[in-house]
C-alpha cells in the first residue's frame, strides 16, 4: 500500500495485515475518488459488507446514511492540509450506522463512533489516500449521557416542590432576588403575588390529609395554566404560593390575580367521592424602591394579610392598602 510496507520483510508484512484485519478498531482506506482500498475485519464484521464484495467501489454508494457534502468536506480538508481530523461521537454520534455490540437497556442501539482521518503520504511524498479510524465507544458515551442525564434530574429535582411540581421554596427565593436584582439592573417593573388557600385546615379537617394534597395539586395546575411559565410560579409554603409575575405592573397584575382567584373559585375538587370547593387569597406588591427582595416579600404578604382579614376570597395591592 505505502513506500514503507513494500520495504518490510513478506513475514512481517502479514503479520501487520493480520493486525490491521483483526483490530477492533475499524480501519478505511480511500483514495481520492472515494473508492475503498481497505476494509478490515472491524468494517466487515458491523457493515456486513466483505472486502471483496466493496473493493474499489464508492463509500457513499453503500452507506448512503453518511452525510456525504459534510464528510467529503472534512476528507478534503485532510487532503488539502495534510493534517489528520478528528471527529467526536459527541459532535456527531456516529458517521457508520452499526448496531451497538452490547446495547444498554433502554439506551440507543447505534454503536457510537470517535473517527480520525488520517492522510496517508505516497512514496512521491503526495497524499494518495486517507485513512478512516474508527473507535467504538458506545460504552462510554451511553456512560456520559446516563451521567448527564441523571445531573439533569437531580438538578430539576432539587429546584422542584414533589407534590406540586412547582419550583420549591428555595430556587424560588433564589429567583426572587435575582428580579429584584434585575430590576435595578433594568428598571423593568415586575409585580410579585402571594397567594394563600382559605380555611384549608378545614379541609384537611373535612375530607382528610390526602384529599387537601389533591386540592393542592389541582390549585398548582391552575396557577400553572394561568401565569406564563416565565412568572416562576413557586410553592413556599404549605398551602401558600409565590408567583412572579414579570415585566407586569400592579395594574394589569390585578387583572391576572382577579382571574386566577376566579378560577379557584369555580373548581370542583373530587376526592373520594366527594366534592371540595376551595378559595383562595392574594396580595400583590409591585418592585419599587424597596431596599430589598425580603421587603417586597413583605410588602406582598401584607397585602395578603389584608385580603384575609377583611373576608377573604379576595386581591389586595399594597399600593392600595390605607395606612
Ligand atoms: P387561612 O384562611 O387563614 O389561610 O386558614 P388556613 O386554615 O388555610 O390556614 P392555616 O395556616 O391555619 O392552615 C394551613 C394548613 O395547611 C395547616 C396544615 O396542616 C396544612 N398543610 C400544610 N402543608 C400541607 C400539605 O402538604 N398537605 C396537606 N394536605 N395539608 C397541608
Ligand atoms: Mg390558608
Ligand atoms: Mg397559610
Amino acid at each position: 500500500m505505502t513506500g514503507t510496507l513494500n520495504a518490510l520483510p513478506l513475514d512481517e508484512f502479514h503479520r501487520i495485515l493480520d493486525i490491521l484485519q483483526t483490530i477492533d478498531v475499524g480501519l478505511v482506506v480511500l483514495d481520492h475518488d472515494y473508492r475503498i482500498k481497505l476494509w478490515n475485519g472491524f468494517m466487515e464484521n458491523h457493515s456486513g459488507y466483505n472486502l471483496s464484495q466493496i473493493s474499489e467501489q464508492n463509500l457513499f454508494h453503500y452507506f448512503p446514511e453518511l452525510a456525504e457534502t459534510w464528510l467529503r468536506q472534512k476528507i478534503e480538508a485532510v487532503f488539502t492540509l495534510r493534517c489528520a481530523s478528528f471527529i467526536s461521537w459527541e459532535l456527531r454520534p456516529y458517521l457508520f450506522n452499526f448496531r451497538a455490540h452490547r446495547p444498554f437497556t433502554g439506551m440507543s442501539d447505534r454503536m457510537y463512533q470517535n473517527v480520525t482521518i488520517m492522510p496517508l503520504v505516497s512514496r512521491h511524498g503526495d497524499i494518495s489516500h486517507v485513512c478512516l479510524i474508527i473507535y467504538d465507544v458506545t460504552d462510554a458515551a451511553t456512560s456520559k449521557i446516563a451521567l448527564e442525564e441523571a445531573n439533569q434530574q437531580l438538578t430539576t429535582l432539587s429546584i422542584t416542590d414533589r407534590l406540586t411540581g412547582l419550583y420549591n421554596r428555595g430556587y424560588w427565593e433564589e429567583c426572587l432576588r435575582n428580579e429584584f436584582n434585575r430590576y435595578h439592573r433594568t428598571g423593568k417593573s415586575s409585580t410579585l403575588m402571594m397567594l394563600d388557600i382559605d380555611f384549608f385546615k378545614k379541609v384537611n379537617d373535612t375530607y382528610g390529609h390526602l384529599a387537601g394534597d389533591e386540592v393542592l395539586r389541582r390549585a398548582s395546575a391552575i396557577l400553572r395554566q394561568t401565569v406564563r411559565c416565565s412568572d416562576m410560579p413557586g410553592r413556599y409554603g404549605g398551602e401558600e404560593f409565590g408567583v412572579l409575575l414579570i415585566d407586569i405592573n400592579e395594574s394589569i397584575a390585578k387583572l391576572v390575580a382577579e382571574r386566577l382567584r376566579q378560577s379557584m373559585e369555580k373548581q370542583t375538587v373530587v376526592f373520594d367521592g366527594q366534592e371540595i370547593r376551595f378559595t383562595i387569597s392574594i396580595g400583590m406588591a409591585e418592585v419599587s424602591n424597596q431596599p430589598s427582595a425580603t421587603h417586597w416579600l413583605q410588602q406582598a404578604d401584607g397585602a395578603l394579610y389584608h385580603s384575609k382579614h377583611t373576608g377573604r376570597n379576595r386581591v389586595t395591592l399594597f399600593s392600595a392598602i390605607d395606612a
